[in-house]
């Protein structure tokens, strides 16, 4: 398996003229991901369900999950990175 280390190297390796390429690459690859984040549901913090947008308290969104009833922040679901992982 390729890990993020032996990526950074051979991106180093890389001859000058391919360096564009691959700096386009990796930003269309970072334009996707965060088209992923702003699509994917949010899932609640106790029971994993999809939960729905619930207003904002203090500026700061917070969500209702319609299965178990319970409310969350959005600081509370570590979006969007943990979302990511969990697709992988
Ligand atoms: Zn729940």
């Amino acid at each position: 398996m390729t890990t993020l280390k032996d990526l950074i190297r051979l991106v180093k390796e890389l001859p000058e003229d391919s360096f564009e390429q691959a700096f386009g690459l990796m930003n269309s690859m970072k334009e996707a991901a965060e088209q992923v984040c702003a699509t994917a549901p949010v899932l609640c913090v106790h029971c994993n369900k999809k939960a729905v947008k619930n207003g904002k308290k203090d500026n700061i969104q917070q969500y209702l999950c319609k299965s178990c009833g319970k409310s969350f922040s959005q600081r509370a679901t570590n979006q969007p990175i943990s979302q990511l992982h969990q697709r992988a």
